[in-house]
């Protein structure tokens, strides 16, 4: 059952893309200290490193940059990207940030300023299906604790379950006990599930959470980068929606929040920029544009030209297009297939922005602290000039305190697919490239640090081989 779904479009612009001899690539990963991060752009031929401002634009979007208002205040622009937001979403209060950790930052520390007035907060915590790093690391550095309450489903990659990214209602509401509930912040739904596999959240589960949030008098934070998929699996996947259109249930989803924050840079269809709404809570509203001045900037712009809102404006809506994301989603689902069809083991369904290879099952040799998942990313390179990246035992690094590296639940190589930019051809050449190194995993060695960096090392880190 793979099927290809044609591209719904044609292509109007090309960038050509080298491709290099394997000679070549062995050098130029060498000179990158064997890790991935460090190489030239130009030196890779398929780069699936992130899905995260690496999409196409559209010819509509290009054409409304040359509409962009660039008042400091007040901008046109601004207007436009406010009415559209209110439309697709039906939040009131709209503020522009250059990107989703943007909307973190000013976000969090309001939140926790407006708790501490209303209730007696003395440990803050934040509690989510599952904290993406940048949203763990600015909860970590207002103080409070990020705590992630995922289904268990989502650690089992062999087993398809449709909704790998819920929470796990029970132990939500445990923790929420343990943790008193005064110090409970917010509790942040993550749509899709980005760090277990980009795998969605049921709307079932989203009320059931919103619920428990209500009984407790919590705040929901929607972290939104990739609102479209996330409803278009609902509509696959959730029978009570089949016949419900993709922005009836995104409607239906912002339902359940009180604020959202956006990376607009994967489903908003933009190369930078991102959003910090709130649904009608005006006290709140007002504490984030307090913030977002210093930070981000004024209140109408956030870090953003005019032009980008211009964009962001119309991407916001051609993400939701149904036709667009059958092809999306399918263009994953296909490569996801193809990989199992061929003893690849990934992690099962694929998911919305990226298909993940087990690569603690495919190299068993190598043990975690040896970076199964990065070895792999490098072969992939060396053999096709693929770039992949590891989520694995590197990312998740050291316990501060003892120094010794943490146990991860996962070893996983991440191919990422950037939106509207490679064909299916270049999903079957990665999978054939794939297939080439199915032979000799055994002769694949595990690495170790040359330089590690004390934090964030998966950067900038430089590797070597040991046997
Ligand atoms: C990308 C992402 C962010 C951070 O957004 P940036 O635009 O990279 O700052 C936050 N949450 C999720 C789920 C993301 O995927």
């Amino acid at each position: 059952m793979t099927k290809k779904i044609p591209e719904p479009f044609r292509i109007k612009m090309v960038e050509p893309i080298k491709q290099t001899t394997k000679e070549y690539r062995v050098k130029a990963l060498a000179k990158a200290g064997y890790n991935p991060f460090l190489l030239k752009s130009q030196d890779v031929y398929i780069d699936l490193l992130t899905d995260s401002g690496t999409g196409a634009m559209s010819d509509r979007q290009w054409s409304a940059m040359m509409l962009g208002d660039e008042a400091y205040a007040g901008s046109k622009s601004f207007f436009k990207l406010e009415s559209t937001v209110r439309k697709v979403f039906d939040y009131k209060y709209v503020v522009p940030t250059h990107q989703g950790r943007g909307a973190e930052h000013i976000l969090f520390t309001a939140l926790i300023d407006r708790r501490k007035e209303i209730k007696n907060v003395t440990n803050p915590v934040f509690i989510s299906n599952y904290h993406f790093d940048t949203t763990a690391a600015h909860v970590e550095l207002t103080g409070s604790k990020a705590i992630n309450v995922v289904a268990e489903e989502a650690l089992d990659t062999q087993t398809y379950y449709p909704f790998k990214g819920n929470f796990d209602i029970r132990r939500l509401e445990n923790t929420i006990r343990e943790n008193k509930s005064d110090n409970v912040v917010a509790i942040i739904l993550t749509i899709t599930c980005n760090s277990v596999g980009g795998q969605p959240v049921s709307l079932k589960n989203i009320k059931e959470t919103a619920a428990i949030a209500e009984k407790y008098d919590i705040p929901v934070v929607i972290d939104s980068a990739r609102y479209a998929e996330n409803s278009f699996f609902i509509k696959q996947r959730e029978e009570e929606y089949k016949d419900w259109s993709v922005c009836e249930i995104i409607r239906e989803t912002f339902k359940f929040g009180d604020v959202f924050t956006m990376s607009a840079k994967k489903d908003g269809l933009v190369n930078m920029g991102g959003l910090c709404c709130i649904k009608n809570r005006e006290d709140i509203f007002k504490a984030v544009q307090v913030r977002c001045i210093p930070f981000e900037g004024f209140v109408t712009y956030g870090g953003l030209s005019g032009r980008d809102m211009e964009a962001l404006a119309i991407g916001i809506k051609e993400g939701t297009d149904e036709e667009y994301l059958r092809y999306r989603i399918g263009q994953v689902a296909y490569l996801g297939t193809k990989l199992l069809d061929n003893g690849i083991p990934i992690q099962h369904p694929a998911g919305g922005h990226a298909v993940f290879i087990d690569a603690a099952r495919m190299l068993p040799h190598i043990p975690a602290d040896r970076f199964p998942a990065h070895a792999l990313a490098n072969q992939l390179y060396i053999e096709g000039g693929i770039r992949g990246v590891e989520i694995g035992s590197l990312l998740l690094g050291r316990d501060p305190k003892t120094g010794k590296q943490k146990d991860s639940d996962f070893e996983l190589l991440r191919l990422t697919i950037p939106r509207r930019v490679y064909t299916n051809d270049h999903m079957d050449f990665i999978v054939d490239t794939l297939k080439e190194l199915l032979s000799r995993l055994k002769d694949i060695k595990g690495l170790t640090f040359e330089y590690e960096p004390p934090i964030l090392r998966h950067f900038t880190a430089r590797l070597k081989y040991i046997d």
